[in-house]
């Protein structure tokens, strides 16, 4: 069965051009609810260690420098089959190749600088959630 909560963050560029209102508009338009919220910045460290599992990745260098290169908004986010219906509603990695309407067509500026995260299983989405929130920021 596939669980209710899912974790985003709007990454650097989309903070950088003011789209933090616009994105978390269309995450509740979709029917999420925000279970928790945050504006931060990684430091490298990190970064680090949230993309561990891309550190052999030839992008990981410039992932890592794009992910502290500004403050960022992380969202623990709630909704029925909520990991599938996010990556739906952010759309494709790179965004020239997302889907019309999608978070990333609209606002991503490239396939490094691509707006916003979303997990990509119930598992990761309760390790990421619990990276950057306490149980007491989780309401
Ligand atoms: P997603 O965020 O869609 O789950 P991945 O987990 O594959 O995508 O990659 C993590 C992040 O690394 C992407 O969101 C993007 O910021 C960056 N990235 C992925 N592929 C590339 C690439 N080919 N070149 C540069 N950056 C990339
Ligand atoms: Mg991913």
């Amino acid at each position: 069965m596939n669980g209710n909560r899912t974790f985003t963050m709007i990454k650097p560029d989309a903070v950088e051009k003011n789209y933090i209102g616009a994105i978390l508009e269309k995450i509740n338009s979709a029917g999420f609810t925000i279970k928790a919220l945050k504006y931060t910045r990684l430091s490298r460290a990190e970064a680090e260690t949230f993309y561990a599992i891309h550190k052999d990745r030839p992008f990981f260098g410039e992932l890592v420098e794009y992910m502290i290169s500004g403050p960022i908004v992380a969202a623990i986010l709630e909704k029925n089959n909520a990991v599938e219906d996010f990556r739906t509603l952010i759309g494709a990695t790179d965004p020239a190749q997302a889907a019309e309407g999608t978070i990333r067509k609209m606002y991503a500026t490239s396939i490094s600088a691509n707006a916003v995260h979303g997990s990509d299983s119930d598992d990761n989405a309760a390790i990421e959630g619990g990276f950057f929130f306490a149980q007491r920021d989780i309401h």
